[in-house]
Formats: structure tokens, sequence, C-alpha cells
């Protein structure tokens, strides 16, 4: 059993207690048991903590790109350095297997900081000759940027967050789920030791309230909501009142569409990545596939065989592929759902039930789980179950295929799996989503913009696209004659 000191809160660079005399119990996902308290930040630390990023991020909007790079590289070193220790946490707080986290989760927070870390010192306006006089623009930051992130990649969501907010001259005020704290305090304690100036990046913990406080606060310039689609809209209602910069990363119903000529191998493969990877926990997976009917039974056999093969247990054995889900609450909500899946009639191919062998029976685990025989008004097929269930579909013609998979409000990626590279522009054309994958799933590359079109989301994350939503542009006329005046 571990156990950690208490959490508290991060503010103007180093730890300091809660005013509100308030904590609530962190539970390891994987065993039941409560791994340490953290303190809940009353309205007064949520001000402390944005009068500290507004007061640093004067001086920080002042210094160069490069300054801040340099900076920004440092924590990348110092994340790479503790990587082991960090993804140790994020599977203790989160219950995903650990060889997942080693590979996927700060590693890909360091890949993001790097990444603006570099383009710091390329941020850069335009110049617009006007025949004589001229106008340029200057691309500045927006001032205290929110952040409040979901449980299932806890320090991957601080660093995409944190990463361009910071290289744009922004200060960031930090809320992680309540259910995973762990990561973002250490990221806090890493910017302080790579050099960041104290009160750049704060971290308050707590309840929704501290959220919808930050998204409210009238000295917060930007919020950017990882969460769930009724959060989204909360957030975006909440910010409205003071007409903030808003970035919305939300669920989504993702299709997966697999033609008869696809490596059916390869299309096997990128399925049970696209719903079990962390236990299916992951807003973009594909978890509508619709595999045409010829190739279906094919298709079924080699998905069973190898999702039985995959080796459910302690996340912290660096062979187990299936860790636990977030919550006991989560976990119902996703037996629920296994059996709202049985009760309209689809078959479960294999999986269907909560798993409690091989000392598993205290935490809250969840079999892979295959859908066949789903028809698209089911709810398993319609709303996002965030848990390790793939609701499979037949089709038979293209035309068919897009227009079913457009069929949902959500937007925020789908995969096409074909040899026919016509056909994969194509489908991908008509596809109502912000992410989308050809021959492969749910790869988010810091090079490659992500988000999503309809409920799914606001605004981008990563690339060149994220430097859009954390500065604002301010343009700039020259004149080099007289004031043109008829009066
Ligand atoms: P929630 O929407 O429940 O929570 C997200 C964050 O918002 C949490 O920190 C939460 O705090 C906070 N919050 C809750 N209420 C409010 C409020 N009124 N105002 C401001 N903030 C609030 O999502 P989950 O944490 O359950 O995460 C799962 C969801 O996130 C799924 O729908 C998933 O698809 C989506 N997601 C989207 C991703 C994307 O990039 N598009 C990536 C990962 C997940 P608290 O936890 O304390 O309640």
């Amino acid at each position: 059993m571990t156990t950690l000191p208490e959490v508290k809160l991060y503010i103007g660079g180093e730890y300091v207690d809660a005013t509100s005399g308030q904590t609530f119990d962190n539970v390891n996902p994987a065993t039941g048991e409560v791994i340490c308290k953290v303190q809940i930040a009353s309205d007064a630390d949520v001000n402390r903590a944005i009068e500290a990023a507004k007061q640093a991020q004067k001086a920080w909007a002042k210094t160069t790109g490069a300054e801040r790079g340099r900076i920004l590289n440092r924590a990348v070193a110092l994340i790479r350095e503790r990587n082991q220790e960090l993804s140790e946490l994020e599977v203790l707080d989160t219950g995903k297997p650990l060889q997942e986290a080693v590979v996927a989760d700060a590693a890909s927070g360091a890949d993001c900081i790097e990444y603006f870390a570099g383009a710091a010192a390329l941020l850069k306006g335009d110049h617009y000759d006007l025949g004589g006089s001229f106008a340029y623009t200057r691309r500045e930051p927006l001032g205290v940027c929110a952040g409040i992130g979901a449980w299932n990649y806890p320090i991957q969501i601080a660093c995409w967050k944190s990463g361009p907010a910071l290289a744009c001259g922004n200060a960031m005020v930090y809320k992680p789920s309540e259910m995973t704290p762990l990561t973002a305090m250490k990221l806090a304690e890493i910017y302080t030791e790579a050099g960041l100036p104290a009160g750049l990046f704060n971290v308050v913990n707590g309840y929704g309230p501290v959220g919808a406080a930050l998204s409210t606060h009238p000295d917060v310039d930007k919020v950017s909501l990882t969460g769930s689609v009724p959060t989204g809209k909360k957030v975006l209602q909440g910010a409205s009142e003071t007409l903030k910069h808003v970035t919305l990363e939300l669920g989504g119903k993702s299709p997966l569409i697999v033609f008869a000529d696809a490596d059916l191998d390869n299309a096997v493969s990128a399925a049970m990545l696209a719903n079990f990877y962390t236990q299916g926990e992951i807003c973009s997976n594909g978890t509508r596939v619709f595999v045409e009917e010829s190739v279906h039974n094919q298709f079924i056999e080699k998905l069973v065989s190898r999702t039985e093969k995959m080796k459910i247990g302690d996340p912290m054995d660096m062979e187990t592929h299936v860790g636990s889900l977030i919550s006991e609450d989560h976990m119902n909500k996703v037996l629920g759902y296994i059996e709202a899946g049985k009760k309209a009639g689809a078959q479960i191919a294999t999986g269907g039930n909560r798993y409690t062998a091989n000392g598993c029976d205290k935490g809250f685990y969840v079999e892979p789980t295959v859908f066949t025989q789903c028809g698209d008004e089911m709810d398993i097929v319609r709303e996002e179950i965030f848990g390790p269930v793939m609701s499979v579909l037949t089709f038979k013609t293209e035309e068919e295929a897009v227009r079913r998979a457009n069929d949902t409000d959500f937007g925020l990626a789908a995969g096409v799996f074909t040899k026919d590279i016509m056909r994969g522009h194509r489908v991908v054309a008509e596809l109502e989503a912000g992410t989308c994958w050809i021959n492969n799933y749910n790869l988010t590359p810091i090079e490659m913009p992500f988000g999503g079109y309809k409920h799914s989301g606001i605004g981008r994350e990563n690339s060149q696209a994220a430097i859009e939503h954390y500065t604002q542009l301010k343009s700039v006329y020259v004149e080099m004659g007289d004031v043109d005046a008829p009066y």
C-alpha cells in the first residue's frame, strides 16, 4: 500500500495550504485504497492563484521567446529524467498500465513542451506594405489562462495546456481532475526547478466549483478545458460573461471504418488500440467499428482471439495490458452500458464482466468487451461509454458507412482502413470529425492539430494551431505621410 503526504496547492512558485480547511481522499482505483488527502482550494485561494499569475505574467510577456524556450526546455529534460517516477504516480492515480504510462503520458507531455519551447522563438507578426505607409501585426499573449483537466491523461493534459500557454508568454492556473491531482503538482515543481518564475504555473485542487470559479473569473483571459460535453457547455456559458477565449476538448463516439480490402491484422490492431488502450478511457476512441459485411466474420475471429490474450491485472506489473477504470462509480456506469447493450439485443463476442481474479477484486476492472449485432440506435452505439467496450457494426457500401459514421452529435475523431488510396482520402473528406487517421488510429503527434467538430469541442491543441489559441493579434497601422482629412 502506498501512502503519500497530503497534497496542498501550488501558488506563487511554492506549496501552500488551502484556506478552506477541507480535503478529499485520493483513491488508487487499482486497489480501492486511499493514497493521500488532497486540500480543496477556497474561492480566496483561487483568487490568490489568479493574482499571482497576473503579476508574474507581466514580466514574462516581456522576455524573448528564446529565453522562455530555454526555461521550458530545462523542464522537458527534467520530465524525461523523471519519467519513471512520474509514470508510477500516474498509474497510482489513474489505474492505467505502467507499460503504457512509461511511453505515453509524461513522455508525450515532454514532447509537447519541447515543441512549444522551440516555437516560442519563432513567434512573429507580419508586415504589410501599404505603398509608403505600412502596417504590421504583433502576436501578443492573452494574459492569465486557466487550464482544467480530465482524469484519463493527467500530466499529458497539463502539458498540452501549459506548454503552449507559457511559450506564448501567458501565465496559467491549472485545475487537475479531483481524481488525479498528483502529477500536475510534480509538473509545477519541475517548472520551478527549471527556472520558471514564481506565479507562472499554479495548481489549485478541488471539484467542479473550483473549475467554475476559474472559468468565470474576470481576471482570467482564457479557459481551456478537457472534459465532457456537459462540462464544456457550462464552461462556455461561464466564460461568456467576460467574453473569454475558450478551447474545449470534449468527448466523442468516433467511427472506425474497415473496408474489405484493408489489411485486417492492422485493422484489428487499430480497433483494439482504439478501444482498450487505457481501459478505453480515451476521448478519441473509435468505439463504433464499422466493418464491411464480407469480412465481418474474419475480423471478429481475429479480434476475439487477440482480445482474449490481453492480460488484465495489477497496473504496476509491466506485463499488464488492461488496468483498472478510474473509480467504482465509473466502473458501474460502464457495466450499466454493457447490461443495456445486452438488453437491447447486441451480442457479446468476448468480455462483458467485471474482472476480479488475480487480486483484482478490490479494484475497478472491466474485461475488454466486444459487442456484435449492434444497431445504430442502441445506447452503447450512441453514447460515450469511456470504458473498454467496442461496438462492431456492419455495412455494405461506402455511402452507407459514411452516412452512419456521421450520424452523431460528436465529431472528435474518425478512422478509415483501406488499401485504396482514392477511397481513403475521399471518405476522410466526408467524415465530420476534427482528427482523422487513414490506416492507423489514435496517434496524436505534437506536430498535428488535435480537436473536435460539432459537440466534441472548439479550438485545437498541439501544433502551430495551438499558438493561435494562446495569443492575440494586434494590428498596427503606421502613417508615413500626412493625415488626409476632408475638413
Ligand atoms: P468532466 O467534464 O467531468 O471533468 C473535466 C474537468 O472539469 C474536471 O477537472 C472537473 O472537475 C471540471 N469541472 C467539473 N464541473 C465543472 C464546472 N462546472 N466548471 C468548470 N470545470 C468543471 O470530465 P471527466 O474528468 O470525467 O473526463 C472524461 C471526459 O473528458 C470524457 O467525456 C472525455 O471524452 C473527455 N476528454 C476529452 C479529451 C479531448 O481531448 N477531447 C481528452 C480526454 C478526455 P472534477 O473532476 O473535480 O469534477
